[in-house]
């Protein structure tokens, strides 16, 4: 189901490694390796280290923070472009989540200023910090550097990024719940637009940055509107799924499965080995192997492994959570009997639109 491994346990909260971060470290090495060898290359990789080693600690401050208010955390799982505390829900308490969505920053003040008070009792050591920045220095002054930009970056009011929270909890405290978010997301949304714009003409980081704001606040906005439905546990998986839809033999070739699948306006589907269901076969992940001449490659080879399949009655909106955190376009449904339904990520997505709901204090959305 997860893509990378355990690195081990932080007071007992599970951390991991998304495969695509060890393409970061690989990337500075190589490109860092040419430009200046291979002693430069191992100092860069190491000071990549070293930041994620800050960012696992500021995630850390984000759990032990919901520790504290009696809530759990999944896991914290370490993507390229930064960390993420799984945390099993956020408090409906305006004042709780400030807090978990301050403590994570905390962290790297903290550590920002353990290593000002380190370097200005050596000697010379204001030097060391103010010749630095993040790029060039000495590898204190460099760290020192990225944790006041890894500041700086996460309170900016912005959904995902922890100010997003910070703004809306603050909100929060003086209107119902969903009326913060909304206004959280409008600010966010204006940031990202602000963002892309600066981007077009300076750093195209920025491009990236504006697209992650963008999805994490309509993400945000939806996530709470569909909240109150599926909280009164109306709704379950197999309520939304589709009954007539379309599977794939395990043995289906490429060439033969790409001449039909256009036809049908189905995009993901179940793949079968005999009666049970051992995959799910993206139409894209077809068109891709018939575009590289690989024709004759079958279903079992094409198909996605890692999916879960739900369960009728299983709740919406974890459902739905889970299908975005993987990126899947739709998920098998079963019962006692067997594979009895596809529900697809659009669909459940069209429904959550035509809800409009804008009432109800609660939330869900739980990744800092
Ligand atoms: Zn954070």
């Amino acid at each position: 189901m997860f893509g990378g491994w355990e690195l081990g346990r932080l007071a007992g909260i599970r951390v991991r490694i998304h495969w695509s971060f060890l393409l970061l470290p690989a990337f500075v090495a190589w490109s860092v390796g040419s430009m200046a060898g291979a002693q430069a290359a191992l100092a860069a990789v190491l000071f990549i280290l070293a930041i994620f080693g800050c960012v696992v600690l500021h995630e850390l401050g984000h759990a032990l923070a919901a520790r504290r208010f009696g809530i759990g955390t999944e896991d914290i799982t370490l993507l390229p472009i930064g960390g993420v505390a799984r945390l099993q829900r956020i408090p409906r308490q305006p004042l709780q989540e400030l807090v978990i969505a301050v403590a994570g920053p905390a962290v790297n003040v903290v550590i920002a200023a353990s290593i000002l008070v380190g370097t200005l009792v050596a000697p010379n050591g204001a030097a060391t910090l103010l010749d630095s920045d993040v790029l060039s220095g000495s590898f204190l002054g460099r760290l020192f550097w990225a944790n006041i930009a890894l500041v700086i970056f996460n309170l900016l009011p912005a959904f995902p990024m922890d100010g997003g929270r910070v703004l809306r909890s603050v909100l929060a405290m003086m209107m119902p719940y969903t009326r913060a978010t909304d206004w959280a997301a409008s600010v966010a949304t204006v940031m990202a637009v602000l963002f892309g714009f600066l981007g077009l003409f300076g750093n195209p980081l920025l491009i990236l940055i504006a697209l992650f704001v963008f999805l994490g606040a309509r993400g945000e906005a939806m996530m709470v509107r569909m909240q109150p439905v599926v909280e009164a546990e109306i709704v379950q998986a197999g309520d939304l799924m589709q009954q007539q839809f379309l599977t794939v033999p395990s043995y289906a070739r490429a060439a033969d499965l790409a001449a039909w699948m256009p036809r049908t306006n189905q995009r993901d589907f179940p793949v079968l080995e005999g009666q049970r269901l051992v995959g799910m076969l993206r139409d894209a992940d077809v068109l891709m192997a018939m575009a590289s001449g690989q024709r004759d490659r079958t279903a079992a080879e094409l198909m996605r492994r890692d999916v879960p399949t739900v369960l009728r009655n299983d709740a919406l909106l974890e459902t739905y959570t889970e299908m975005e955190r993987m990126g899947l376009g739709s998920l098998p449904v079963a019962d006692a009997s067997g594979l009895v339904g596809l529900l697809s990520r659009d669909r459940v997505r069209r429904w959550i639109e035509s809800l409009q709901l804008k009432t109800s204090p609660s939330m869900a959305r739980s990744q800092l």
